[in-house]
This record gives C-alpha cells, structure tokens and sequence, in this order.
C-alpha cells in the first residue's frame, strides 16, 4: 500500500504528455508549459517529436525510448528524476501507453517510487468512439488484431461474444483484410471507419460490416479506426454476403477452394454444401 499525493512531498515525478493526433491546436497549454519547463523529454520518435516542440518554440535534450530499448532508457530516465530532474514522455501522436511504448517505463518508475502523472490530450479511440454512435458507455478497446491471419481470426473470434462496443486501430494496407475477416466473423453489425481524425479530411463511414468490407480500398487512406457494434443477445444470423466476405479472405491467403470452404464452414459453424454453393456461384464453376 502506497499513498502520496503527486504535487507534494520529495519524490521524483515522470510526466507523461499526451500530443496531437492531427490538429495542432489540440497541444494543451498545461502540456507546452510542463514540456518548456522539463530538463529533457523522452520520447518515442525523437525526430517527429523534436519538430512537434519546434513548431511551440521549444528545444530540449531528448532521450529516445521506444519498443525496443524501453528497459535501457527507463534506467536512465529513472537515475534522472532521482537526480531532481524534470523529465516528460510522449509518443508520435495522443497518449503513450496506447497502442504506443511508455507501459515498462511507468511500471520501473512506480517500481523505484517515482510518482507518474499526464497532461490529457486527445486520443484517437474516443473520438472514434464518441462520434460512433454506437454504445459508448460501454465499450473495449483491443487496438491493432495481430496482424498474422490465423492469430487476427483467433482474437476476432474470441472477441465475437463481447457486449461492448468494440475499437480497434489499423493501418490503411491492412484495413479492407481486417474488415473482411471482421464481416466474415462478426456478421452484419453496424461498424464505422474513423478516418483522419481532427485533420482536414477528418470523415466518418458509417455502416454495415459487410458494406464497409465492399468499400473501394483506394478511398481508404491516412489513419483511422474502426468501431464495431457489440454482440447482441439474440444469435446473428449467417448471411450470404458473410460466406462469400469469408471465402474471398481465406483464399487471399491462397487455401485452396476445398480448404477454403471446410474453413468457412467450420467457423461459421453453417452447412458445408451451402458454403459451397456460394464458393461456385462466387468465385468458380467447380472446387479445385
Ligand atoms: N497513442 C495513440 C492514441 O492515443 O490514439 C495511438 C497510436 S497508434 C500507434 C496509431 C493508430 O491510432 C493509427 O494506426 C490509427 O489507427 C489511430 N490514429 C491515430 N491518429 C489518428 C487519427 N488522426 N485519425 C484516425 N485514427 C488515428
């Protein structure tokens, strides 16, 4: 048991600063004074980070800490705060910790008693989320599926019973693969693609799994996320259109039209000889 409260007493404080996801008016006062104030910031992209503070007139020593030498760097950030410096941290865009780098660090520095606090700012999730109109009062964040296909279904899976309103992140020569697995996992739910949030091109698509999953890939560009409706108590009927989605995402991943409909139908739990039917009026005359 610990208790101490984060503006008084002794020990060090790590600081970390959520940024802009696009909008640079969305930089926080509190951030650019607490940023100006600091010895040095760490951060996940020094040189993405360094123009960021530019651009607010502000030039500190950087320390970089990412994915793959977080241990190392939360030493030396550690030995710095115990020092008495001022140190901040912050990833390319919104909050560290999400879906980004920064979980090690505030786990040592809690671990070596020193108190962490952050200056809020936007993140891409509840935006997408708030603009949804899908549930937000309860909801689940998964961010990025894992990006092998096997791994990517297990998790939709798995993911399938959940009631919340669900949110994920993606990158744009991913998106129609993952929605096509999400139609083919999910049914029809309604879904929405968040795209350039705060940015100029800020957009919202708004519809059916199956209709987002048809969307032309090429109007799918920058970053988005996509929400997705929460399971619903009654049983989500298998359509069609969810087959003909799933077949198309397993032969992509070159089955053969024979595996590819045992597939099908085993994870959508539905006739083998009707997965079939679809397969020839879909992608052939005859199964290979
Ligand atoms: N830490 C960030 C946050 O708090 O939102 C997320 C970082 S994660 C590495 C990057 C992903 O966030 C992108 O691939 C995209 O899915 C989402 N994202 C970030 N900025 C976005 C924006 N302006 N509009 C839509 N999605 C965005």
């Amino acid at each position: 048991m610990n208790r101490e409260l984060n503006f008084s007493g002794q020990s060090p404080i790590l600081t970390l600063v959520a940024t802009p996801i696009g909008n640079l008016q969305e930089f926080s006062p509190r951030a650019i004074e607490v940023l100006k104030e600091c010895d040095f910031v760490a951060a996940e992209d020094t040189r993405n980070s360094g123009k960021l503070l530019s651009s607010f007139g502000i030039e500190k020593p950087f320390i970089s800490c990412h994915e793959h030498n977080e241990e190392e760097a939360s030493e030396r950030i550690i030995s710095l705060l115990k020092e008495g410096k001022k140190v901040c941290y912050m990833s390319d865009a919104g909050y560290p910790l999400i879906s980004d780098p920064g979980g090690r660090l505030v786990a040592r520095c809690l671990e070596h008693n020193v108190k962490v606090t952050v200056t809020s700012g936007p993140s891409a999730a509840i935006n997408a989320l708030v603009c949804s109109g899908l549930d937000s009062n309860h909801f689940y964040f998964e961010g990025f599926l894992p990006p092998k296909e096997n791994e990517r279904n297990e998790e939709l899976r798995a993911l399938s019973v959940r009631k919340e309103t669900l949110i994920f992140y993606e990158s744009p020569h991913r998106i129609t693969r993952t929605l096509i697995a999400m139609a083919a996992v999910f049914g029809p739910r309604k879904a929405v693609i968040a795209r350039e949030l705060t940015k100029l091109h800020e957009e919202f698509i708004r519809g059916s799994l199956v209709e987002l999953a048809l969307e032309k890939e090429e109007t799918l560009k920058g970053e988005m996320v996509i929400i997705v409706e929460g399971a619903s108590s009654q049983k989500e009927e298998v359509t069609d259109n969810m087959i003909a989605l799933a077949l198309r995402d397993e032969l992509e991943y070159e089955r053969s039209g024979k595996e590819a409909v045992e597939v099908v139908a085993k994870n959508l739990g539905v006739k083998k000889n009707r997965v079939y039917s679809i397969y020839l009026r879909t992608f052939k005359t005859k199964v290979d």
